[in-house]
């Protein structure tokens, strides 16, 4: 078989390193990445970046624990390169607080941060609302410019990309060997996954350099997370809303609740307020599946789902996703060889 014909459908965050992962892991492969919208109009865009692992409940703790270890080690590699500002990656420390002590006291993904440990007494003068907290050095990636190396990258590796609605991925099975899903929420309507849903979620975006610490309230619903160069202030978690307009009365709410955690931001300024899908499901889908119509077959590899954590193991389920190809490849060259006999 000759070198075949891959395409990635998506260039958010997922899309844009599941191409990066299958051009790297499979060279002979020739990679196109397919998309509506591309930077910094995606879902990606909108959201704050940080490493704080959401929990699946439908995938295995140790599979999501090793998405985020991969990831984790990725990124701290850019933060650690001369490249690192250009690709928005950093190392930030803070703290999780809670009002009252969490059952449990120890993630799963505590020993995959840097110094995690519980918050000693003086610290939490800082919050008097609040009881217990944990600090710890983590990772965020800034979007766009994240996205923008990304793209980049697979530019440099050959990768085509181009603007183009898929509305059925039967629609690709002439022009490519292999689909790659990474629609996100589009993923609803391209597959018809009832079993995914959106969970709305909006940010602030203001300038405050002053502030360099992150903050997270344990309920994981207000948050403070500095950037290169603006702070992201959350948020909302709306399941099943599909509204892209900000609201105002919810701008104000979550300004205020990140007041309450860190007074000085009264004094933030050049407020941008976002709104984004999160792609939420039980579990990520990272599966195989082939299409099939009069006998011709058109293998696809899905990778969506992410929900409130990709930024968190998106390298991780990328790599999957490009072992996943990997497969699909094999399988091919084995019909094709069966053919031939
Ligand atoms: P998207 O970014 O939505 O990309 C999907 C792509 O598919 C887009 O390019 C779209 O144009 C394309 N597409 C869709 N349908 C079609 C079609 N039919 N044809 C062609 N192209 C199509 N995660 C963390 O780990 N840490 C955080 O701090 C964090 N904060 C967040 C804050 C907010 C407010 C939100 C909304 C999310 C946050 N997340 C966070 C979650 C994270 O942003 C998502 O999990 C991640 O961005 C999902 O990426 P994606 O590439 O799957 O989706």
């Amino acid at each position: 078989m000759a070198a075949p014909n891959v395409a990635v459908v998506g260039a958010g965050l997922v899309g844009l390193s599941t191409a990066l992962c299958i051009a790297e892991t499979c060279p002979s492969c020739s990679v196109t990445v397919l998309s509506d919208q591309f930077s910094p109009n995606t879902m990606s865009d909108v959201a704050a970046g940080i490493l704080i692992p959401h929990t699946y409940p439908g995938t295995p703790i140790h599979v999501q624990k090793q998405w985020l270890k991969e990831t984790f080690t990725y990124l701290f590699a850019i933060s650690n390169s001369a490249e690192a500002s250009e690709a928005g990656i950093h190392l930030v420390s803070g703290w999780q607080v809670f009002k009252n002590t969490p059952k449990e006291e120890l993630p799963f993904w505590s020993d995959v941060v840097l110094g995690f440990r519980p918050m000693s007494k003086a610290e939490l003068q800082k919050f008097p609302q609040h009881r217990f907290g944990q600090a710890f050095t983590t990772l965020k990636c800034d979007c766009p410019p994240y996205l923008l190396w990304l793209e980049k990258r697979l530019k440099a590796t050959g990768v085509q990309m181009y603007t183009r609605k898929v509305a059925d991925l039967w629609e690709l099975h002439s022009e490519y060997n292999i689909v790659v899903n990474c629609a996100g929420i589009g993923a609803h309507q391209l597959v018809g996954d009832e079993k995914l849903f959106p969970v709305r979620g909006q940010v602030l975006q203001v300038h405050a350099p002053w502030v360099k610490n992150f903050i997270r309230d344990g309920d994981g619903l207000t948050y403070i997370y500095p950037g290169i160069h603006r702070v992201t202030l959350g948020g909302t978690r709306e399941k099943e809303s599909w509204s892209l307009s900000p609201d105002p009365g919810t701008t104000k709410d979550i300004f205020d609740r990140c007041c309450s955690l860190e007074p000085s931001l009264r004094g933030a300024q050049d407020i941008m307020v976002k709104v984004g899908l999160r792609p939420s499901r039980w579990c990520v889908r990272l599966q195989r599946e082939v299409l099939s119509q009069g006998g011709v077959k058109l293998p696809v590899v899905h990778n969506y789902g992410h929900g409130a954590g990709g930024f968190s193991v998106h390298r991780g389920t990328a790599k999957e996703a490009a072992r996943l190809v990997r497969e699909c490849i094999a399988a091919l060259q084995g019909s094709t060889s069966k053919a031939k006999l």
